[in-house]
């Protein structure tokens, strides 16, 4: 698709000259056409933990609160999806927030950052019977986005347990060259089919919706992940078998800590 400005460039009839500027605006097409499907897509997705919400304390309301046993459920129900509700606007935020040109970076100790990530997962992890084992150094210290990385690390890891089977295994690997970081989230779990694999870093894209939806996903995990990782100047990658379990590999450029006095 293209948009041309036509500007005269000599007044002088004997003379004429005009310039011609093309513009190639299939690209700012397609960003248009994307900011309209997220609006859409997250209309939608509000709309579900809001009707749900509204439809039990209406049902309430209009009876339901005067048997107990009835009421505990509708209320059950009323809190989980307002949780629901609030991880969605968070997620949604954190996709469209501008971003500040320079992430504040400070030293994160990845190590730490994997076992406080893992601390609220404790009953999900007893509950599947999983075996977690974390492959890194006692201490592994790297400069970066401290919020940034949590929000990778943490999305990862709750995935891996999520999507894992009960007595399946997770492994969370850390290497640390000179200027590179690898760090691996490795699951035993569910997998994804071949065709899904390119696709679940989309926004809102999820391989079994019910499934997700019902389990509090909301589908912006991964493209927060894959968002995260590039503002971070990294790589992510995923390695998946239907059926056998999931890898996601993130490799991140690390700044020399003491950085050499240039010569000139
Ligand atoms: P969700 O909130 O649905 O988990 P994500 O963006 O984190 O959203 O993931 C998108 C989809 O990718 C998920 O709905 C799921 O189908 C699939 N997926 C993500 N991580 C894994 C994994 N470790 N194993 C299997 N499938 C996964």
């Amino acid at each position: 698709e293209v948009d041309a400005n036509v500007m005269a460039l000599n007044t002088d009839p004997a003379r004429e000259q005009v310039l011609v500027l093309l513009y190639d605006v299939t690209y700012l097409r397609q960003v248009e056409q994307m900011q309209l499907d997220f609006v859409g897509n997250v209309s939608h997705e509000l709309k579900t933990p809001v009707t749900a919400i509204s439809g039990f304390a209406e049902t309430l309301l209009a009876g339901a609160k005067d048997d107990p046993a009835t009421a505990e459920k509708f209320i059950g129900i009323i809190a989980s999806e307002s949780q629901r509700l609030t991880q969605l606007i968070n997620d949604i935020l954190t996709l469209s927030r501008p971003q500040a040109t320079q992430p504040k970076l400070t030293a994160v100790d990845l190590t730490a950052l994997v076992d406080s990530t893992l601390q609220p997962l404790a009953q999900p992890i007893k509950e599947k019977q999983l075996q977690v084992q974390r492959d890194m150094p006692e201490s592994l210290v790297i400069t970066t986005s401290a919020p940034k990385l949590s929000q990778v690390v943490r999305n990862l890891v709750n995935n891996a347990v999520y999507y894992n089977r009960v007595g399946g295994r997770v492994t969370i690997t850390a290497v640390k060259s000179a200027d590179l970081l690898t760090f691996t989230v490795r699951d035993t779990g569910i997998g994804i089919a071949e065709a899904d694999v390119p696709r679940v870093f989309e926004r809102f894209y999820r391989v079994d919706k019910a499934r997700s939806r019902h389990n509090g996903g909301t589908g912006l995990g991964l493209a927060i992940v894959a968002e995260t990782v590039q503002q971070l100047g990294g790589e992510i990658t995923v390695h998946s078998q239907l059926g056998v379990g999931s890898t996601f590999t993130v490799t991140l450029p690390l700044e020399e800590t003491e950085p050499e006095i240039a010569a000139d």
